[in-house]
C-alpha cells in the first residue's frame, strides 16, 4: 500500500514533464539503468501491516525491502552491464517525491516499484465460553400504600464472545500501471476539459489528495504519459504478470488506475508497481515473508524484465513467449486470403475457464481500422470497424485445439498499422492485449487453458 500524502509531487511531475515535452520522440533505446523501489520505509511509513488473528504482524516496508534486495541481486546477476539502482537498501523513510527524484536523477530506463497489498479486514465474533451472571426478578405485592417491591436474585448462564480480525480471502500478485489510455472515459473527459470530471479517491495504495487532471499541467502529464510510457509500461506489466503466472502463483492481471500511483507517472520512464501479495492473507503473508517466496518473485520479475529488454532493444521484434518460438508462422483461419499473411505479432494468454469473453477496441486514436477475426478456423467478425465501443465476442476454449484467434487487417486505418486493444475476461481474471496487424502480417492470440 502507498499512503503518503505528497501535495507537491504533482507540481514536481508537471515541471519535470513540461521539460521533456520539448524532446523529440523516443527511438528504440537501450535499457541501461533500472531503478528498483522498495515501497514505503522508515517509522513514518510502514505501509500495510499483518493484522488478522495469528498474523505474522509483518510490515509492508520490510517485505518490500527484502524482495527488492533480492530483485536487485537477481537483475545484477542476469543483466550484467545494466546499472541497477535501488531507491533504498535500509529501513529509511522516503516520500514518493524522493523516490521519483532518485529515479529521474539516475535517468532510469525502467522503474519497478515493489509493494504488498492489503484491504479492509472484517471483524469476526465467536463464543469462547459461558459465564454465570446474576439477574433479578422484580415483583410487586399489595395495592396503593401497601404496594411492595420484591427483588429475587437468580443465576443465568450467558455466552462469552471474543472478537478478532478475519484474514482476507483474496490472494495473489497484481501489476499496476498508470492509466492514461485513450479508450479510457476518464482520460477522454480529462483531455476534453470536462469540468465535472471527478476521479474516485481511496482504495488500496491510494493517496487521498485529488490531483486536478483538468489543469493545464495535468493535461500535459496525462498526454505525455499516454503517448510515451503507457504502452511500454503495459508491455512490461503484462510480462511480469505472465512470469508470475508461470510460477503457479495466482496472477491477478494488469490493472490501470489514475489514482494512487503518482510515483509512477512522476518518473520520466516506463514504470510498473507490483503488489506482490496480500499481507493480510495468511498464505500470502507467509509467502512474501519467506526466502523462497521472495526469491521466486524476484526471479519472475527479472525474467519479465529480460524479455522486455530484449524486445525493446529490438533483439526480437515479436513478443517472445516460451511456448512460441517461430517468428512468423502461417495462420489457419480457413480463409486463403487470411492465411497467406504470416503472423508477426503473436501473444499467448493463459485462461482458467473454457468460456471467455473478448472485447475489441481500437487501440490509440480511432482511425477507422477495419478488421476481421477468426477463431479456430471459423469467421467470428467480418470487416468491422474498431472504435471505443467494443466489438464483443464469446469464445469457447477447446482442449486439444490450438485456440488461435487471428486478427486480419482489412485496411491500415488513417494511422497505420491497424491496432486493436483486446480485453479478455475468463471469469476469474482479466487480461489486456494490444495487437498490431498490417496488410502483410496478421496478429494472433493463442489461448491456453490452465486450471
Ligand atoms: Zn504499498
Amino acid at each position: 500500500m502507498l499512503r503518503n500524502k505528497v501535495p507537491f509531487i504533482f507540481l514536481f511531475a508537471a515541471l519535470h514533464l513540461l521539460i521533456i515535452t520539448e524532446l523529440p520522440a523516443q527511438t528504440p533505446k537501450l535499457i541501461k539503468t533500472i531503478v528498483v523501489d522498495a515501497g514505503h520505509g522508515g517509522d513514518r511509513d510502514p505501509g500495510a501491516t499483518g493484522q488478522y488473528e495469528n498474523s505474522l504482524r509483518s510490515k509492508e516496508k520490510d517485505v518490500t525491502l527484502a524482495i527488492s534486495l533480492k530483485l536487485v541481486d537477481e537483475l545484477k546477476k542476469q543483466l550484467p552491464g545494466v546499472k541497477i539502482v535501488p531507491t533504498r537498501t535500509t529501513d529509511i523513510y522516503q516520500s514518493p517525491t524522493e523516490k521519483a527524484r532518485i529515479a529521474n536523477e539516475v535517468k532510469g530506463d525502467l522503474f519497478l516499484c515493489i509493494h504488498a497489498d492489503s484491504g479492509p479486514l472484517k471483524t469476526g465474533k465467536r463464543q469462547v465460553g459461558t459465564r454465570m451472571v446474576t439477574r433479578y426478578k422484580i415483583t410487586y405485592t399489595g395495592k396503593g400504600r401497601r404496594r411492595k417491591k420484591h427483588k429475587e436474585a437468580y443465576e443465568v448462564e450467558e455466552p462469552v464472545y471474543e472478537y478478532f480480525k478475519m484474514p482476507l480471502t483474496r490472494s495473489g500478485t497484481s501489476v499496476w500501471i498508470f492509466a492514461a489510455h485513450k479508450t479510457s472515459d476518464k482520460l477522454k473527459a480529462i483531455m476534453g476539459g470536462d469540468e465535472n470530471f471527478e476521479i474516485e479517491a481511496g482504495g488500496v495504495d491510494s493517496l487521498e489528495t485529488a490531483f486536478d487532471f483538468s489543469s493545464p499541467q495535468g493535461k500535459i502529464i496525462a498526454a505525455i504519459y499516454a503517448k510515451r510510457y503507457q504502452e511500454r509500461s503495459d508491455r512490461l506489466a503484462t510480462m511480469v504478470n505472465e512470469e508470475v503466472e508461470n510460477t503457479g502463483r495466482a496472477a491477478l492481471g494488469v490493472n490501470q488506475r489514475q489514482v494512487g500511483i503518482w510515483v509512477l507517472q512522476a518518473t520520466n520512464m516506463p514504470a510498473i508497481l507490483v503488489e506482490t501479495g496480500f499481507i493480510n492473507n495468511p498464505e500470502d503473508e507467509r509467502y512474501i515473508n519467506s526466502e523462497q517466496g521472495q526469491q521466486e518473485l524476484a526471479e519472475a520479475i527479472t525474467k519479465a524484465v529480460k524479455r522486455y529488454k530484449a524486445q525493446v532493444e529490438g533483439l526480437n521484434n515479436t513478443a517472445p513467449q516460451p511456448v512460441v518460438s517461430n517468428d512468423k508462422k502461417p495462420t489457419a483461419s480457413g480463409n486463403a486470403a487470411v492465411d497467406s499473411r504470416p503472423v508477426k505479432d503473436i501473444k499467448t494468454i493463459n485462461v482458467k475457464n473454457k468460456k471467455i469473453s473478448v472485447d475489441l477496441y481500437d487501440d490509440g486514436d480511432v482511425d477507422n481500422d477495419i478488421v476481421s477475426v477468426y477463431f479456430n478456423g471459423a469467421s467470428l467478425v467480418s470487416k468491422k470497424p474498431l472504435s471505443t465501443n467494443p466489438v464483443s465476442l464469446t469464445l469457447n476454449i477447446e482442449p486439444g485445439k490450438n485456440n488461435e484467434l487471428i486478427l486480419f487487417a482489412e485496411n491500415l486505418g488513417n494511422i497505420p498499422p491497424n491496432t486493436a486493444l483486446m480485453i479478455i475476461n475468463d471469469g476469474s481474471s482479466r487480461h489486456e492485449v494490444r495487437l498490431s496487424a498490417d496488410l502483410k502480417n496478421n496478429a494472433e492470440v493463442r489461448f491456453e487453458l490452465k486450471n
